[in-house]
C-alpha cells in the first residue's frame, strides 16, 4: 500500500493513495486513527490488519483538493544519509577531492528542517556559493526500532520506502569540511510523495532510480549498483545507534549529479528536478 501525509481542510492527516489521483482519508473513518505518520508507524501492529478495510470505507478525496506533505513532515531527529554509495558516483566526484570507494558506509545527517513537501519550492537564495546540486535517492523509513539489527533481519525493521532529493550546496561541503551544513539548508530535502510499505515492495534491488532536470535524464541507475545494500546500511547504523520508528535513511545517490559534469552544472532558479522510482512514484521539486 501507499501511504501519504496530506493536509485536508487545513489539517494534516494520513491518507492512502488508491490510484487515479485519489486518496482515501483514513483519519475520517475513526476518531482514534493516529494523527501523524510517525504515530501510525509506532502503532503499526494495531492498525496493519484493518487499514485496507478502513481505506475501503474512507471518504475519497481528489489529489487536486488536498495538499500533499512530505510523508514524515517533521522527523523526530535528523535524517541519516549514506554518502558515496554508488561506484560510478564516487568516480565522477573523485576530481573534486571526495576520495575513493569506501570500505565502510559513510554516514552523515541532514537537519529535520530540511524536509520539504514533494511539490514544495526549494529556495536557492540561502546558498551564497550558488553551487546547489541535486541527489536523487531511495529513502528507507524505519518501522520497528532496534539495536544490533542483523542484516538478515533488517527488512523486518523497514516500514517502507520513499523518494528523497538530498539537495546539497557543493562549495559549502568543502568550506565547512563536515557535510552537515551543506546538506542542511532549510527545505533542502524534498521527500515523498508516498511511502510504499515494505510488504508491497518486492525486491528493492530490481528497482531503477532516475533523476531528470527540466526533462533531461541526468541519473539512471539500478539500485543493485549500491555498494552497501539497505540491510547492510541498517546493520551498520544500528550497531551504534538505536534505530527508532519513523527514522529516515537516505541511501546515497548514483552518478549524474551536476558536480560530476565538466564544467559542473548547478541548479538555478526556475529549474525542475524530478526523481522517480517506478514502484514508488515521482518526486517533483521546483527551485526558485
Ligand atoms: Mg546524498
Amino acid at each position: 500500500m501507499k501511504l501519504m501525509t496530506c493536509s485536508i481542510d487545513g489539517r494534516q492527516r494520513i491518507a492512502m493513495y488508491v490510484g487515479g489521483a485519489t486518496v482515501a482519508d483514513l483519519a475520517a473513518t475513526t476518531d482514534c486513527f493516529p494523527e501523524s505518520m510517525v504515530a501510525l508507524i509506532e502503532q503499526w501492529d494495531d492498525w496493519k490488519g484493518s487499514i485496507e478495510s478502513l481505506a475501503e470505507q474512507a471518504p475519497r478525496r481528489s489529489l487536486s483538493d488536498v495538499r500533499v506533505e512530505a510523508p514524515v513532515p517533521v522527523p523526530k531527529r535528523d535524517i541519516f544519509c549514506v554518502g558515496k554509495n554508488y561506484a560510478d558516483h564516487v568516480n565522477e566526484v573523485k576530481a573534486l577531492g571526495y576520495g575513493s570507494i569506501p570500505s565502510h558506509p559513510i554516514v552523515f545527517s541532514k537537519a529535520t528542517t530540511t524536509v520539504n513537501r514533494p511539490d514544495g519550492l526549494v529556495d536557492l537564495s540561502a546558498d551564497p556559493t550558488e553551487t546547489t546540486d541535486y541527489e536523487g535517492e531511495l529513502a528507507v523509513v524505519i518501522g520497528k526500532g532496534g539495536r544490533y539489527i542483523d542484516e538478515r533481519d533488517a527488512r523486518d525493521h523497514v516500514f517502507g520506502y520513499t523518494l528523497i532529493n538530498d539537495v546539497s550546496a557543493r562549495d559549502l561541503q568543502g568550506r565547512h569540511v563536515q557535510w552537515f551544513l551543506a546538506k542542511s539548508i532549510d527545505g533542502y530535502a524534498p521527500m515523498g510523495p508516498v511511502i510504499l510499505t515494505e510488504e508491497a515492495a518486492g525486491n528493492v534491488r530490481d528497482w531503477r532510480l532516475q533523476t531528470r532536470v527540466n526533462g533531461e535524464l541526468r541519473q539512471d541507475a539500478s539500485l543493485d549498483q549500491m555498494i552497501f545494500s539497505v540491510p547492510e546500511i541498517i546493520a551498520t547504523i544500528s550497531r551504534y545507534v538505536t534505530l527508532q520508528p519513523g527514522d529516515i535513511i537516505a541511501t546515497g545517490t548514483p552518478a549524474g549529479v551536476g558536480a560530476g559534469h565538466e564544467p559542473p552544472v548547478y541548479l538555478k532558479p526556475g529549474d525542475e528536478v524530478r526523481v522517480s522510482i517506478e514502484a514508488i512514484g515521482e518526486l517533483v521539486s521546483r527551485f526558485v
